[in-house]
């Protein structure tokens, strides 16, 4: 089936490449000529593991092109998915501009036609305002779908391979038959429902998984205050089917380019239809507190004073495996410590480069080596839970450091062979 992917960022690339893979022929479309250059050039603009060798062979084989024509990406695709970012807006709200700009080139390069497949996540309620913006810009029959994509960072290839499950909603038994053909090749449970129910199901996991994270931190702030281990909750709770473990691990909250915009989104969207998500604003409270609890931790630590002293972060991505920085919780964190008068030196094993020109506003050097990164430090941070973090030579680490001070950010290392080692280690609700 001939497909254009409008938007080539983490969830159109991906997209686009995953389905040449599956036999689809693919032409991508971005306004970001830099990127498409890049990409023809066959280099991948962010870091995603897998993805490299499928858009190669994608291009090899010529099942995948890229352009910034949305005529010579349109040409006679009978399905165009919309992938373009939706940020938050300064003031909390979201903004629909590229997708709004995208729909109008749409249609203006509309020859035949052709599914509207709106992957970007939008509140539910968009598809009327994106119907008229076609409607005015083509004479040309098509149809209006939603399929958000629910594909994780650093795992973005395996999920779109084998996802949970697949969502498609349309009001039109034609786009749905042609989506159900698209995706035919992927194993997974169907759930097909009208537009408005689609974009739901995408706010309402990623406001359910973040409900799961605060709420596990609201406990682990418990667990300090009495002594208990959050470990041995989570792994107590995450032991009940009804509960599950995932996304139940106390830290630092969660960060990224999707929860902390969509949780704002769907707060702002409630109240524009009458309803006053409380519950929500509370989740989005506990995340944010997590970055002033490990400084209140810090705090303790060093009796009150934090200013001249030498902190080393580890992991700048907002998760591993990535090296998108997007409302990364270091850079929050980095933010709020600089405000203290502390030295940062700062380590992750993919985004330096990315941190680059970020590393000259905040003050801080970022290191390639991060035993370079350690040495001379009074405290290590771990924010971001790298494997190879767990790997270092600890022994090496302590030598090097000039007070052997661990705050895990993330629970995520051996605190009985840290002990024992000589560190003095904090996690969050376990220590
Ligand atoms: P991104 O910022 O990485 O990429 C967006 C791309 O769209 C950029 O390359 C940009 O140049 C391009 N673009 C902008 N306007 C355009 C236009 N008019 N025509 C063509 N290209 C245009 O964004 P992303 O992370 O891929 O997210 C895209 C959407 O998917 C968002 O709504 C996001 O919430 C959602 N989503 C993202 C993820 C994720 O993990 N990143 C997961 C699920 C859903």
């Amino acid at each position: 089936m001939k497909i254009a992917i409008v938007g080539t960022g983490y969830v159109g690339l991906v997209t686009a490449a995953v389905f040449a893979k599956l036999g689809h022929r693919v032409s991508a479309v971005d306004i970001d000529e830099k990127k498409i250059k890049a990409l023809k050039a066959n280099k991948i603009p962010f870091f995603e593991p897998g993805l490299k060798a499928i858009v190669s062979e994608g291009v090899k084989k010529s099942y995948l092109k890229f352009t910034t024509s949305y005529k010579e990406a349109l040409g006679g695709a009978q399905a165009v998915f919309i992938c373009v970012g939706t940020p938050s807006k300064a003031n909390g709200g979201y903004d629909l501009s590229f997708v709004f700009s995208a729909a109008k080139e749409i249609a203006k390069a509309l020859k035949s036609y052709s599914v509207i497949v709106i992957k970007s996540t939008v509140p539910p309620g968009t598809t009327a305002q994106i119907r008229e913006i076609i409607q005015n810009n083509t004479h040309i029959s098509f149809d209006l779908a939603s399929c958000p994509e629910f594909l994780r960072e650093g795992s973005a290839v395996e999920d779109s391979f084998h996802p949970a499950r697949i969502v498609i909603g349309t009001e039109s038994e034609k786009a749905k038959s042609l989506l159900l053909k698209i995706h035919q090749a992927i194993e997974a449970p169907r759930v097909i429902c009208d537009i408005k129910s689609a974009q739901l199901i995408k706010y309402a996991a990623n406001a359910f998984l973040a409900t799961k994270i605060s709420f596990i931190n609201a406990i682990a702030i418990l667990c300090d205050k009495i002594g208990a281990d959050i470990l041995k909750v989570e792994e107590g709770l995450g032991l009940d089917p009804r509960i599950g473990k995932s996304f139940l691990q106390a830290g630092l909250g969660y960060g990224g380019s999707c929860f902390p915009k969509d949780i704002q989104a769907l707060i702002v969207f409630a109240k524009r239809q009458g309803y006053d998500f409380d519950f929500l604003k509370q989740v989005e409270l506990i995340n944010k507190h997590q970055i002033d609890y490990l400084i209140s931790k810090l705090r303790k630590v060093f009796g009150g004073e934090l200013k001249g002293r030498r902190l080393t972060i580890l992991g700048l991505s907002f998760k591993p495996q990535t090296d998108d920085l997007r409302e990364s919780r270091a850079i929050l964190l980095i933010k709020e410590l600089k405000k203290e008068r502390v030295k940062i030196k700062a380590h992750d094993p993919v985004a330096v480069p990315q941190i680059k020109k970020l590393a000259k506003v905040l003050n801080i050097k970022c290191y390639k080596n991060v035993y370079e990164s350690i040495k001379n430090s009074d405290v290590l941070i771990l924010v971001t839970e790298w494997p190879i973090y767990r790997k270092l030579d600890f022994v090496k680490v302590k030598k090097l450091m000039r007070q052997p001070i661990l705050i895990d950010g993330r629970n995520f290392l051996e605190k009985e062979k840290l002990k024992k080692i000589g560190f003095i280690y904090e996690g969050i609700g376990s220590r």
